[in-house]
């Protein structure tokens, strides 16, 4: 089965909605095989999201994303890559699905309270910035 991975950005941990973005994933058959709370610093998060460096508001995410705690989770299920980013619907949440996690409770395109892999090579390197082998069952 594939893994994913996937951040709650702060705009969300900020009003407290970890667990019904969990509901989410779990409601869409994704399961949650590792979670944790942690705080990024700028720098980390500029390297995180380093393909992003030449973008525009790229000064302006790694500021947010470093602004809060965030809670990182490798989720797996059939296809969990694609399902996770049905789930999120599209970046701007004014584009968004009805139901996805972006639609309900984003606040604007950059403040989308939710991150997924793109692909399975993203995923993989994602997944490993985070989390170690003792870490993933
Ligand atoms: P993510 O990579 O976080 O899962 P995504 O793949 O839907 O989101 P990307 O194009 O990879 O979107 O952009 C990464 C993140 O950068 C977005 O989720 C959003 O937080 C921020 N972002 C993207 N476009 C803009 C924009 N025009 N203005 C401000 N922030 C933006
Ligand atoms: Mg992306």
């Amino acid at each position: 089965v594939e893994r994913t991975l996937s951040i709650i950005k702060p705009d969300a941990t900020n009003r407290n909605l970890t667990g019904k973005i969990n509901a989410k994933f779990e409601d869409a058959g994704l399961r949650i095989v590792a979670q944790k709370r942690i705080q990024l610093t700028k720098a980390q998060a500029g390297e995180f999201y380093a393909v992003h460096k030449e973008r525009p508001f790229y000064d302006e995410l790694c500021e947010f994303m470093a602004s809060a705690p965030v809670v990182v989770q490798v989720l797996e299920g059939e296809g969990a890559i694609a399902k996770n980013r049905d789930v999120m619907g599209a970046t701007n949440p004014a584009d968004a699905a009805a139901g996805t996690i972006r639609a309900e409770f984003a606040e604007s395109v950059g403040e989308n309270s939710v991150h997924g892999s793109d692909a399975p090579e993203t995923a993989a390197v994602e997944i490993a910035y985070f989390f170690s082998g003792l870490e993933l069952v």
